[in-house]
């Protein structure tokens, strides 16, 4: 029984909002029947994005609609409000908030009360004020961005296969990926798998007339499968005559030329940015304690350093490894992490509210897995190293396990089964971004691609 009633509010619908929702709609059963607690989850979509299976996504192994879970069906104690938290101010046990209802009713932003807080608006894109990468650059991060950059570079191999000019060809078929952490690694060799495919049905594109590039700043990539691992990750591209730049930067990508520190400009029209990740901005519009990295500063117990009632977990967080050695060792921001401390942050929230001890998170990194294409991968867990074959079979078995909810498993499963029986797709929906066009153009109007202010029209 909890001591009065209490209102949570979760801020963020990805791997922690959604977790330590479920785990509170579990563990507070009877309170939420009673109406002692009520669980308000905000956050701008109204799906939780499985990321790790944005790769596979791009190179349409699994729909856009089995990468995401959507929240109002598994969170159905919750109240979900689509919308975006701007500010908290947690003296004041209020959180300011933008929805899809505010420019409309033109009244300014609501104000949502609240007595325990869940503050888990993970990470966005780092980064750098390089010439050219606002206007250019692709990130990776949502199912929009991984399906339109599926879309982007099938379009690229129509241009190249359409155009007289060698210079736009080369342009189109260069495509340069910042970052070799596993999203710039994993979304690189997945594209490059499927448009090595898909170059048999073009009658003048072949996979040599290809250029894909990974940029990576350090003398690595892929640290989360280790040093071995990574060096055979690295042979292993360039075998697939993928150019693996180590200690090079982007320096530009002004008038689509990506020119690096090695001296090589590139005409490209594909820069994919994925060279790592900040805490959220959200972060700093609120009261709560940060580090110097803009991390919120959590307790073991994941509650925020210096805050009652206020909680939090995942990429937005820093929280002691108390399974470290070394002193002053964080959590890094990762999906194995962000679910178990959901879980654990969840059971606090429900021992807070019973008066009952808190838990500690510790939980020992188990390892990583990476698909690189069909049938290639890397994998190390529990200091095992897998490669090639059994590693992306690892990789499946793995994340089919992860994937929320039993539909979503029996889906990608069905997916993957029917994918092996029959050939890839290959198909691009890229109009599905100006689905009015053709009607304009019928009604006698210009298509909005066309307009000279559309940014799409000079992407
Ligand atoms: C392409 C890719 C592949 C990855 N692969 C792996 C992998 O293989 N293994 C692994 O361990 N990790 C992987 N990760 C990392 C992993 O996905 C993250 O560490 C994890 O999602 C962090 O969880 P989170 O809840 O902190 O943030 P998220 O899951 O990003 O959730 C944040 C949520 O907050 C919402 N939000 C944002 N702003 C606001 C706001 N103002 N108000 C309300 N809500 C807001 C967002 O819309 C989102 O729903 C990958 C990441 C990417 C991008």
């Amino acid at each position: 029984m909890v001591k009065e009633r209490a209102r949570i509010l979760v801020v963020g619908g990805g791997y922690v909002g959604m977790y330590t929702a479920l785990r509170l709609q579990r563990k507070l059963k009877r309170e939420l029947r009673q109406g002692d607690v009520e669980i308000t989850v905000v956050t701008p979509d109204p799906y939780m994005t499985y990321q790790p299976f944005l790769p596979e996504a791009a190179a349409g192994s699994i729909s856009p609609r089995h990468v995401v879970v959507p929240l109002r069906r598994v969170l159905d104690r919750c109240h979900v409000v689509i919308g975006e938290v701007t500010a908290i101010d947690h003296t004041k046990r209020t959180a300011t908030l933008i929805t899809l209802a505010t420019e409309e009713e033109g009244g300014g932003a609501d104000h949502l009360d609240y007595d325990e807080l869940v503050l888990a608006p993970g990470s966005v894109s780092r980064t750098l004020p390089i010439p050219g990468l606002a206007e250019h650059g692709i990130g990776f991060k949502t199912v929009e961005e991984a399906i339109s950059l599926r879309n982007h570079v099938i379009e690229q191999m129509d241009i190249a296969s359409s155009t007289r000019d060698p210079a736009i060809r080369d342009a189109a078929l260069t495509f340069v990926f910042v970052g070799g952490g596993y999203a710039g690694v994993e979304a690189l060799a997945e594209l490059e798998d499927m448009a090595r495919y898909a170059a048999r049905y073009y009658h003048n594109v072949g996979p040599e007339d290809m250029k894909w590039i990974l940029v990576e700043a350090s003398d690595r990539i892929l640290p989360e499968v280790g040093a071995d691992m990574g060096r055979y990750t690295v042979t292993q591209l360039r075998r697939r005559n993928i150019q693996v730049l180590l200690e090079t930067r982007l320096e530009s990508c002004a008038g689509r030329v990506a020119v690096l520190s090695d001296g090589q400009r590139l005409p490209t029209r594909t820069v994919v940015w994925t060279a790592g990740v900040k805490p959220h901005p959200l972060l700093a519009a609120t009261d709560l304690t940060l580090t110097g990295r803009g991390r919120l500063k959590c307790t073991a117990q994941l509650s925020i350093d210096g805050a009652d009632h206020a909680w939090a977990a995942g990429d937005a967080a820093s929280v002691p490894d108390v399974t470290a050695d070394e002193p002053g060792a964080e959590t890094p921001p990762n999906a194995q992490h962000a679910v178990r401390q959901a879980r654990v942050l969840g059971d606090n929230i429900a021992h807070t509210l019973r008066g009952e001890p808190l838990e500690t998170y510790a939980h020992t990194y188990a390892g990583s897995v990476a698909s690189l294409g069909l049938h290639k991968g890397v994998a190390q867990i529990y200091g095992r190293r897998l490669k090639g074959y059994p590693a992306w079979f690892m990789h499946r078995v793995y994340h089919l396990s992860r994937v929320p909810t039993f539909n979503r498993k029996a889906r990608v499963l069905a997916e993957w089964t029917l994918s092996g029986l029959f050939k890839r797709e290959i198909v691009s929906l890229g109009s599905l971004e100006h689905p009015r066009a053709e009607f304009e153009l019928a009604a006698g109007g210009k298509p909005q691609s066309e307009r000279p202010d559309d940014p799409k029209g000079s992407n």
